[in-house]
């Protein structure tokens, strides 16, 4: 079966989801076209009213579907809980905040007056992935579907329960069906969905292997489309940070949802100044963390999401190796039970290895010691990716200076990759194109559709 999860932590399966048939699969289809063309006749107020509703939901029954994200991907549960209630803000947010962001805009023409509208433009078709099963969903449905648009969702094959667990949230929400629909569908189905006229944009959140063959189908068949894909973001520790603030973040950025997070810190980069007391500290702050059950709120350390992802990230740390690249602490897997990996530092990771383009999914960090600032933004920029990064210094004034040079989607001063519902979310490079989240986000799939109303004379 195609759609299974695995218990990362005692590596038993759950229940098995057969692929949907092409039959079924053009009735899914139908049923958001026809959706749609209620949906978006509908008021902001009455959409809002399901939406709040999915938010509540979501908050009220937390406990549970943290459990179900725990048991399907292994994230921590305090973590797991975490996004739930993140993902129910964001639902509640745009609940309250879409007619705003989406309100027409008066434009200034010469003569008469003009105005921008921005209306829904159908049924999107959104791939998702497993690293945050929830948010992920919640970061599309809350805005798109409150801009009257209809969704389609294509989420990761190991997490199905949550999958289907948030398309029960909207009907339980009153949601007509169509509005939101979870499909089990093979990544054949997947190309012929986003060739089908009914689909009107594609959101892809996931690798850049991925996003290279989406983004092309989704441009063969002249599609808007919106890719977010992976990252190997800078944490760029300056001479006058506070030393002990910036390690507590280096551990949280790397180590968060067992360091599976798009933009997660993964290359850590200190000056000369600072350099040897940041490793120690950060050595021995991520040597600290102990491995064990993800449903335990004491555990430390969680496992990896499937066992394909421990068997990846040691590979990728046996090459980093066999090309110079040293080991600072970790780099095995952990011997007991489940997907679980050494918190690793790579040290001496020099352009020519394989893994200095690399995007390590995982809690692997390489660190660099540079000379100074300019170094430091140099290397930060050396990368493939754009997706996020962060520097940390007491002089505010010299971040955003540092955050101007550095050319990535997003930059944080003291702190890293703090999203919030009202923020854009999204890279530059091989980290994709297009926002979620925010104003800027709402605005992906929306037909911005110029009105002028003026009386001018036809040319003679
Ligand atoms: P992935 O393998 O690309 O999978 C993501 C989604 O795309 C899954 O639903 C997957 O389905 C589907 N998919 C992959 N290849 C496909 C194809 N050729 N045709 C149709 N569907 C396809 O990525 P992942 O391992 O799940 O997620 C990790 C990656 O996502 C990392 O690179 C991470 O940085 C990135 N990410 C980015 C963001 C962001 O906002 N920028 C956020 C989170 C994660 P199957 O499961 O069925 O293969």
């Amino acid at each position: 079966m195609a759609y299974q999860s695995v218990n990362p932590f005692t590596g038993e399966a759950m229940q098995p989801f057969p692929n949907i048939t092409d039959e079924a699969l053009q009735t899914m289809l139908a049923r958001a076209a026809a959706t749609y063309a209620k949906w978006r006749l509908l008021s902001y107020a009455s959409r809002a009213k399901i939406i709040n509703k999915a938010a509540e939901l979501l908050h009220e029954q937390s406990d549970a579907f943290a459990r179900t994200l725990t048991l399907e991907m292994g994230k921590r549960i305090s973590e797991a809980r975490g996004e739930v209630d993140f993902s129910s803000r964001i639902l509640a947010y745009y609940a309250k905040n879409a007619e705003r962001f989406l309100a027409p805009v008066k434009l200034h023409p010469e003569r008469g007056e003009a105005h921008m509208e921005s209306s829904p433009i159908g049924v999107i078709f959104a791939v998702e992935p497993w690293n945050f099963p929830y948010y992920q969903l919640a970061r599309v449905a809350g805005p798109h579907l409150m801009a009257g648009n209809i969704l389609i969702v294509k989420h990761s094959s190991n997490v199905p329960q949550c999958a289907l667990a948030f398309e029960k949230l909207l009907l339980d929400a009153g949601a007509p069906p169509g509005l939101y629909t979870n499909l089990f569908v093979s990544h054949e189905q997947t190309d012929k969905l986003i060739a089908d006229p009914r689909i009107k944009g594609v959101a892809l959140t996931g690798s850049v292997e991925a996003g290279r063959s989406i983004a092309a189908r989704a441009g063969k068949a002249v599609k808007i489309s919106s890719m977010e894909l992976g990252g190997a973001d800078a944490f760029i520790v300056l001479e006058d940070a506070d030393l002990e603030h910036a390690v507590k973040w280096a551990v949280w950025g790397r180590m968060y949802n067992a360091g599976q997070t798009c933009c997660a810190a993964k290359r850590f980069i200190v000056v000369e100044a600072l350099a040897d007391k940041f490793l120690a500290a950060f050595k021995s702050a991520l040597s600290a963390l102990r491995p064990g059950d993800p449903l335990d709120e004491a555990t430390t350390l969680g496992p990896l999401s499937s066992e394909a992802a421990i068997l990846t990230l040691l590979e990728q740390v046996k090459v980093a190796t066999k090309n110079g690249a040293k080991i600072a602490i970790g780099g095995k897997r952990i011997d007991c039970r489940g997907a679980f990996m050494e918190p690793t530092i790579l040290t001496d990771v020099t352009p020519s290895n394989p893994a200095f383009r690399d995007e390590f999914f995982g809690p692997v960090a390489m660190f660099f010691e540079v000379k100074d600032e300019d170094e430091a933004i140099a290397l930060a920029n050396n990368s493939d990716f754009g997706l996020g990064g962060s520097v940390f210094t007491k002089d505010i004034a010299r971040g955003q200076h540092v955050a101007s040079r550095i050319e990535t989607g997003m930059m944080f001063i003291n702190n890293i990759d703090w999203t919030d519902p009202e923020l854009p979310f999204g890279g530059i490079k091989d980290s994709g194109y297009g926002r979620e989240l925010g104003d800027m986000g709402i605005h992906e799939f929306v037909n911005k559709k110029l009105v002028r109303y003026a009386k001018l004379d036809a040319p003679g």
